[in-house]
């Protein structure tokens, strides 16, 4: 049997969508023409999903709140910042980390696709991804947080940040009222996923 017929002999479950199955036509493409190892890309999806998440994210804010120069680093470059503390790479090659204030709250989103800061963040959640909150958190912010259980001033002005195929943000929250003596290792532990992204704040347990 040629290779051509073997293909065509070969019949993907129907229930794969379009963009599932242009993936991976070309992932076996990749594969069968050896520039692609399979267990090469599991091993990617494996490392961003289980052994990154948000608490690389999470040691950032923890590192801005108790280090005032490593704060304004970070703000002023959110990349090599982030990169002393060792993260970087695919899809955070140019970060912009945003400061919420008693003034201003900011909420990250994409609403082309799904960008999201891979080495701090993981993987993005569903929601992230769904063309309700791509479409929705730039239109009705206030209404889109207020799902989330976010209720904030109209005092508070809300900022959404757009991410693009280059730059990606975080959001720096506010540290907790009442967390003064909290250590790095435990401010760390209070921050969420949510809190990085913008869809939630920091609480104290
Ligand atoms: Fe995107």
């Amino acid at each position: 049997m040629s290779k051509q017929e073997s293909r065509q002999g070969h019949h993907h479950p129907r229930s794969l969508s379009g963009p599932a199955l242009r993936t991976k036509a070309i992932e076996s493409l990749l594969v069968e023409k050896g520039l692609l190892a399979s267990d090469a890309i599991d091993r990617v999806v494996e490392i961003y999903e289980n052994e990154v998440g948000p608490l690389n994210g999470a040691k950032v804010v923890a590192r801005a709140w108790c280090d005032p120069e490593y704060k304004r680093r970070l703000l002023r470059d959110g990349t090599s910042a982030i990169a002393e503390l060792g993260f970087g790479g695919m899809q955070g090659e140019h970060m912009v980390v945003v400061e919420n204030t008693p003034r201003v709250h900011n909420v990250i989103c994409c609403t082309l696709c799904s960008c999201y800061p891979w080495p701090i963040l993981g993987l993005p959640p569903a929601w992230y991804k769904s063309l309700a909150y791509r479409s929705r958190i730039v239109r009705e912010p206030r209404a889109v947080l207020h799902e989330f259980g976010l209720d904030l001033p109209d005092s508070v002005e809300i900022r959404v940040w757009d991410s693009s195929a280059e730059i990606r943000y975080m959001v720096l929250p506010q540290r907790p009222p009442g967390s003064a003596k909290l250590s790095e290792a435990q401010l760390a532990s209070l921050v969420t996923r949510d809190a990085l992204v913008g869809v939630g704040l920091v609480k104290l347990p």
